[in-house]
């Protein structure tokens, strides 16, 4: 079943702060709801349905127009166009959780491609695998979550996170995974989860990065000491050589 309506936060141009794409400018989609609630959430107001989605006027402006939810589709390419995608790398598509609202993907994509072709990015969570098989063609850059119980306090998603990885690399996208880390993070669950992407990646050309995230200060959760994060990072590159440590850098710059 196609969606004709999406439940969105907001549209606006921003500067990447994650990962692999840190520094690309991009218009960030970012999605209403999300079924987890982790301890470091910095969007709390996208956990839900809001009444309305602020939509930035002009790229970096930070002038919003409030438009109310649920966005009829058509409408999203105009708002699009005004941010000039132009200048812009690619569309990130963030939450919330997109993946809840995928059957809006197709149409919504459609009406984007209408005016621009630039290159989209999916963050998500890394736990709704069925979800990613539906959608996953249309996008060109994937950056999953692995959810540590003992850092994210959200439950456990090792199994879901292992079918959604296995699928990304079947299809061949530019995958990265994210593991934020804190002072409670438990070694052995970031262990056990490294040694699944090596033992996955194992028979692909590709291998992909894993960027270990020192959690942004938030709700008493605290990022590892430089002593931590050397010994994470360290223990962690001898079973699997992709693994940097990269923090939000748009909190760094005072981006929101
Ligand atoms: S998955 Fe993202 S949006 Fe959802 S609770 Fe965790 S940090 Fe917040």
């Amino acid at each position: 079943m196609q969606a004709d309506r999406v439940y969105l936060s907001e549209i606006y141009s921003a500067i990447q702060g994650e990962g692999l794409l840190v520094g690309a400018r991009q218009i960030f989609i970012r999605f209403n709801i999300c079924d987890l609630r982790c301890a470091w959430c910095d969007t709390p107001e996208s956990l839900v349905k809001t009444r309305d989605c602020n939509v930035e006027v002009d790229a970096g402006k930070r002038e919003f127009e409030s438009i109310l939810n649920p966005i009829d589709i058509q409408h999203i390419p105009s708002y699009i166009s005004r941010l000039n995608p132009a200048l812009h790398h690619s569309i990130s598509f963030t939450g919330g959780e997109p993946l809840i609202q995928y059957q809006a993907f197709n149409k919504l994509i459609t009406a984007i491609r209408s005016v621009t072709d630039i290159p989209l990015f999916l963050e998500t969570g890394g736990h709704k695998p069925d979800a990613l098989k539906k959608v996953i063609n249309h996008f060109d850059f994937i950056s999953m979550d692995f959810k540590l119980p003992s850092s994210a306090k959200a439950g456990n998603y090792f199994v879901e996170h292992k079918e959604f990885f296995i699928c990304a690399l079947d299809f061949n996208k530019n995958l990265t995974i994210k593991i934020v880390v804190t002072s409670d993070t438990d070694m052995n669950e970031l262990a056990d989860s490294i040694e699944m992407v090596k033992n996955v990646s194992e028979k692909y050309e590709n291998k992909p990065v894993i960027f270990l995230q020192p959690v942004t200060p938030i709700n008493g959760t605290k990022p590892p000491n430089e002593l931590e994060l050397l010994k994470l990072q360290s223990k962690m590159i001898q079973k699997y050589p992709y693994v940097r440590v990269v923090p939000q850098v748009h909190k760094l710059i005072g981006q929101r």
